[in-house]
C-alpha cells in the first residue's frame, strides 16, 4: 500500500492552483535575504489617525462579531465615498475580509457550474481559484503588451462573449499591468453588458493609486450599468493596510445578496475594531490617501528609471504598486529564468507575470516588481539591480 500522507489529495477542481505566487516569492526572499519587490504590499503603516482608531476600538470593547454586513458606520462611510468621489449611489453593502473574500463569494454566490465568465488575461491569481471553486469557465480576453500596451481587442472581447456567459470580472487599476481603463473601453464593456444582459464584477482594490493626472472610473457609473455591477474594493491599498483584510462589495440588492450567501458561509464576519478604524480612515484621512498616491507615483519613476537603466524594456505604468518589464529586453526569454537569476545574482525577487495567464507562452515575457516599498527597500534594490548582468 502507498504511503498515504503522500499522496495529493487536493479536489481534482484546485489541483491545478497550487501555492500562490506571492507566498512562494516572499519565501524566497526570506530564505535568500533577497530584496522582495515581489509581494505587492507596502513597508510602511496608513495614517497614524486610523491606526490610533482601531487601537481605541479594541480598547473600547468593540471585539465581538460585527453585523453580517459589516458596522453601519463603515458602511456609511463606504456609501459616502462612493458618492462623494463618483457620484455612485452604491446601493446595499456588504463589507467583507478583503476585496479576496468580496470576489470569491461573488463568483461563488453568483454563478453556477458552466457559467462562463469573461476576464482580461493577464489576471490576479486568486481568480482562477476562485473560478475553479465556483465551477465556472473563463473565458479570456488578452491585454496585449505590443503596439498601444495592454489595450484588448474589442473584437476579441465580443467574441469571448457566448449564450452562457454570466458576468464580465474586471479589474481596473489593472494588477499586474498597471493598466487605467480608458472610459471608451468601458464604455464599450458597458454596452457589451448590456446589449447580452450580463453582469459585471469589478476590482477595484487599487482606485486611488492612480498615476499622471488619470483617472478611475467605476463601470458602474456609466450608463445602464447600476443596475448590473458589484462594485468591490478594499482599506488594503488605500491605507496601506494590506494585513487588516477589511474590503466591501457594493450594489444593486439581487448582486449583493448573491454574495452574501456565499459569503456569511465563508467567514460570516470578521475584524470588527478594525471597521470601525477604517470608517475614520474613509471619513477623515483621504488627504494622506493623496499624499500616498503623489508618493507612489515618485516610486514608480524612480524604480522604472532604474529598470531602463539595467537595458530593460518597461511599459508605462498608469496605476497599482506594480511595473513590469519584457524579459526578453534583458536577454531571456522566460521570466521565470530571469526571477531566478535576479534572486540568486542581484539579490532581488520581483514575480514572473506568466502564473497571471492562461497562456504560459503570452505571459512568459513579462516580470513584475513591487515599487510599494520604503525608500531603504527601494534604494538597496535599485542599487542591487544596477549591478545585475546575466
Ligand atoms: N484584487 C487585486 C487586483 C489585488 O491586487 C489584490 C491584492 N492586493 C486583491 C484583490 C486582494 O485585496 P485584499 O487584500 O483586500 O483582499
Ligand atoms: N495583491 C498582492 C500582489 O499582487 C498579493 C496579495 C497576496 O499575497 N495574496 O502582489
Amino acid at each position: 500500500m502507498t504511503d498515504p500522507t503522500s499522496r495529493d489529495m487536493t479536489s481534482r477542481k484546485l489541483r491545478a492552483v497550487g501555492t500562490t505566487i506571492f507566498t512562494e516569492m516572499t519565501a524566497l526572499a526570506r530564505r535568500t535575504g533577497a530584496v522582495n519587490l515581489g509581494q505587492g504590499f507596502p513597508d510602511t503603516d496608513g495614517p497614524p489617525a486610523m491606526l490610533a482608531a482601531a487601537q481605541r476600538a479594541i480598547a473600547s470593547g468593540l471585539n465581538q462579531y460585527p453585523p453580517l454586513d459589516g458596522l453601519p458606520e463603515l458602511r456609511e462611510a463606504i456609501a459616502r465615498q462612493r458618492l462623494q468621489r463618483y457620484g455612485q449611489d452604491a446601493g446595499d453593502i456588504l463589507v467583507t475580509a478583503g476585496a479576496t473574500e468580496a470576489v470569491a463569494a461573488a463568483l461563488i454566490g453568483l454563478c453556477d457550474p458552466g457559467d462562463e465568465v469573461v476576464v482580461f488575461e493577464p489576471y490576479y491569481d486568486s481568480y482562477r481559484a476562485n473560478l475553479a471553486m465556483a465551477g465556472a469557465v473563463r473565458r479570456p480576453v488578452q491585454l496585449g503588451g505590443e503596439g498601444e500596451a495592454f489595450a484588448f481587442d474589442p473584437d476579441e472581447l465580443r467574441a469571448a462573449i457566448t449564450p452562457r456567459t454570466k458576468l464580465i470580472l474586471l479589474n481596473s487599476p489593472h494588477n499586474p499591468t498597471g493598466k487605467v481603463f480608458t472610459r471608451a473601453e468601458l464604455s464599450l464593456i458597458a454596452e457589451l453588458c448590456v446589449a447580452h444582459d450580463l453582469i459585471a464584477v469589478t476590482d477595484e482594490v487599487y482606485e486611488y493609486l492612480v498615476y499622471d493626472g488619470l483617472a478611475h472610473i467605476p463601470l458602474a457609473t456609466l450608463p445602464g450599468m447600476a443596475d448590473r455591477t458589484l462594485t468591490i474594493s478594499s482599506a488594503g491599498k488605500t491605507f496601506s493596510a494590506t494585513g487588516w483584510k477589511i474590503g466591501w462589495a457594493c450594489g444593486p440588492a439581487n448582486l449583493v445578496s448573491a454574495t452574501r450567501t456565499a459569503k456569511q458561509f465563508l467567514t460570516f464576519a470578521s475584524g470588527t475594531p478594525l471597521q470601525a478604524a477604517v470608517a475614520v480612515g474613509l471619513d477623515e484621512e483621504l488627504g494622506w490617501v493623496a499624499a500616498l498616491r503623489d508618493d507612489m507615483q515618485q516610486r514608480r519613476d524612480r524604480l522604472g528609471a532604474a529598470l531602463v537603466g539595467m537595458g530593460a524594456r518597461v511599459y508605462p505604468c498608469e496605476g497599482t504598486y506594480f511595473l513590469q518589464i519584457d524579459a526578453r529586453s534583458l536577454g531571456y526569454d522566460d521570466g521565470v529564468k530571469l526571477c531566478h537569476d535576479l534572486a540568486h545574482k542581484a539579490g532581488v525577487v520581483a514575480i514572473p507575470a506568466q502564473v497571471f495567464f492562461d497562456d504560459a507562452d503570452a505571459g512568459r515575457r513579462y516580470v513584475r516588481f513591487a515599487f510599494c516599498k520604503s525608500d531603504a527597500v527601494l534604494d538597496e534594490g535599485i542599487g542591487r539591480l544596477s549591478k545585475f548582468s546575466s
